[in-house]
């Protein structure tokens, strides 16, 4: 499954649809060096400019006090101009995550981790939901993979990746297995699965032996190597499912698309021309 053919085509069809608009503006908030982090600010910059999205880059040093962040992120709650903002994670230790994704407004929550986001989703009304499983759907659905009926496995439980893959997929009607690290016989699970993802952050965890012949496999995690960026899936798998999803030019390319595609959503909502659900 090519990720960076169709996140082109979707980067495309959001730069039509940020015209309509008029304007989008995003706050991305980086607090720190990490090199890592800085290399997807800048990747979700240049596909927001290609869109027409104006990235508004908001940095902070590693020594930044809780409280500093949280006034940051409510100046940008207040500011007209900004539609979604992003908070790059992992955050510095000191900072509590939780405590600064909650004091993100919902209607500007891009990243989809303020408990309202999460509430909705687990309730089957999703507003803004993380950008990783939203562009892994956006792939399956892309490739007419079948998901009513299916059975899922997802290997992984976080609150950005594996939990809210996991309600996507069951609010698809698929029915869903959620692994992690205390599965015990992690095959027994994942041989069963019609459609296996992924999410776990551990280089080539799921070999052939693992995969049920004829499924869609989708690889979302990601190490960094001397080897350069290596999946969850080991590459022999190709040989046994019918649709996999490479490492780099799979999920990655996606999140960024579906990232963009929540500000454009978000900015919907700012603007009345989509409904959001405020008591
Ligand atoms: P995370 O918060 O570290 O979660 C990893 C999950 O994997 C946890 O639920 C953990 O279980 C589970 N796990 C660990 N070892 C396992 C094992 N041996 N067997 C089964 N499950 C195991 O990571 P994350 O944020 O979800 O990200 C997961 C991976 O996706 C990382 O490689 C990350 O870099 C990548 N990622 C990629 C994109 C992209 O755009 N492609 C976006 C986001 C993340 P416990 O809950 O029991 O600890």
């Amino acid at each position: 499954m090519d990720g960076a053919a169709l996140a082109a085509r979707l980067r495309q069809e959001l730069k039509h649809e940020v015209a309509e608009l008029g304007h989008v503006g995003l706050a991305t908030v980086l607090v720190g060096d990490d090199p890592a982090s800085e290399i997807y600010i800048r990747y979700k910059h240049r596909a927001a400019d290609e869109v027409g999205i104006e990235a508004i880059d908001r940095r902070l040093p590693t020594t930044t006090p809780e409280d500093e962040l949280i006034d940051l992120v409510r100046e940008l709650n207040g500011d007209d101009v900004v539609d979604g903002i992003l908070i790059q994670t992992p955050l510095p230790e000191h900072i509590d995550e939780a405590r600064v994704m909650r004091a993100i407004d919902p209607i500007k929550d891009v990243d989809g981790l303020h408990p309202f986001s999460a509430g909705q989703l687990y309730l089957g009304r999703q507003t803004l939901v993380p950008a990783t499983p939203l562009g892994v759907m956006q792939l399956l659905d892309e490739y007419r993979i079948p998901i009513a009926g299916s059975r899922a496995v997802v290997v992984g439980r976080s609150p950005l990746v594996g939990k809210p893959m996991a309600l996507l997929l069951l609010q698809a009607n698929a029915t869903v297995t959620i692994c992690h690290s205390r599965t015990d016989d992690l095959a027994r699970h994942t041989l069963d699965a019609d459609i296996l993802v992924a999410a776990v952050g551990h280089p080539r965890l799921i070999t052939a032996d693992m995969v049920k012949q004829g499924s869609a496999v989708v690889d979302v995690g990601i190490t960094r190597t001397e080897a350069g960026l290596v999946g969850d899936v080991d590459p022999s798998v190709a040989e046994v499912a019918a649709f996999l999803t490479p490492v780099p030019g799979g999920v990655g390319p996606m999140t960024i698309a579906a990232a963009l595609g929540n500000a454009v959503r978000a900015a919907r909502y700012r603007s009345g021309a989509l409904v959001f659900p405020r008591s």
